[in-house]
């Protein structure tokens, strides 16, 4: 029996969580997949959100949550590394676990990120985002893990248990839980460099040779999430169906564009799920 489940919702803000009780509603099996908190616990007042004037972004969001737990949609915490569309269905790599999907909703809010040169050219071959993923392709190699992400240490760890050569590279000082067999490097990576695939980075001045380097931000750009996602001026490009150009992705939110706001993003979840439902049964 397929494990298959209808809808896998990535990212647990107000956008995804709309489109996950939209989609229960519709009867579909969904799953919320999301890496840290929604940028909106951070909001000391929302004034324009209808209903609930004069609160905080953090009760507002654990209303949000209520409202999901109560349908028996919990959030599972991690990092979607890669999405790949396979025809009429996807496979997620989440925290280094595969899940099918029929339909994928994006609602992964704004990705601030500022890729270093060779990222996007050295992805897949020798660059990854997900070392419990990628990990064992390194065995006996030598890869640099950058840590951007709160989990970075722990997935640097993970790496040297399993016979990776790691070097682990971060801003400030040595991270206690590091692993003490592993190097540590203070500072930033700022260039991936390579002919085929990786063979070294440029940490601070110092070229330090390498033939992987795991990227472990908390967001990563949608393009290099989903494969042939078409964006535009790096928001990801919707119809007023919340379709992207892959049949069966949709997206909905602060990443498919302006105005960065909770009712829009509410909004496009629901859109998101009732066309999701939509290509779901059109499929049977
Ligand atoms: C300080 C502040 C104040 C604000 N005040 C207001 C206001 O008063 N009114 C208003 O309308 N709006 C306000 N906003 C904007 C509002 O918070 C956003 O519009 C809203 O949160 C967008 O929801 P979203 O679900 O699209 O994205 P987000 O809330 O950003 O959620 C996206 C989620 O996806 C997760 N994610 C990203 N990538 C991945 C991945 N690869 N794998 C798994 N999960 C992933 C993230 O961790 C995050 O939890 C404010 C924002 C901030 C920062």
């Amino acid at each position: 029996m397929s494990d298959r489940i209808d809808i896998a919702v990535i990212g647990g803000g107000p956008a995804g969580l709309s489109a996950a009780i939209n989609a229960v509603a519709r009867g579909k099996t969904v799953r919320v997949l999301s890496a840290s908190e929604t940028p909106l616990k951070r909001a000391e007042t929302v004034d324009n959100y209808l209903g609930f004037y004069n609160i905080t972004g953090g009760d507002l969001m654990k209303k949000f949550e209520e409202h999901a737990l109560a349908l028996g949609i919990a959030t599972e915490h991690g990092r979607a590394a890669n999405i790949m569309p396979l025809g009429n269905y996807f496979m997620i790599n989440f925290s280094g676990n595969i899940i099918e999907a029929t339909t994928v909703i994006l609602a992964i809010g704004v990705a601030r990120i500022r890729e270093i040169p060779g990222e996007a050219e050295f992805l897949g071959k020798g660059v990854s985002y997900c070392a419990t993923c990628d990990g064992m392709l390194f065995r006996g190699k030598k890869a640099v893990v950058w840590g951007l992400a709160s989990d970075a240490v722990e997935e640097a760890n993970f790496l040297h248990g399993i016979g990776v050569d790691v070097t682990f590279a971060a801003k400030g000082g040595r991270p206690e839980e590091l692993n003490a067999d592993i190097p540590f490097i203070s500072g930033a990576v700022s260039e991936i460099i390579g002919e085929k695939s990786v063979t070294a980075v440029k940490i601070n001045k110092d070229i330090v040779d390498t033939e992987g380097v795991f990227i472990l931000r908390q967001a990563i750009a949608p393009t290099n999430l989903v494969p042939g996602l078409e964006t535009e001026n790096g928001y990801i490009k919707v119809n007023n169906k919340m379709e992207t150009n892959i049949p069966g992705l949709f997206a909905a939110g602060d990443c498919t564009g302006v105005p960065l706001q909770l009712s829009k993003a509410v909004g496009e979840g629901l859109v998101a799920a009732q066309m999701a439902a939509k290509y779901i049964d059109s499929l049977k």
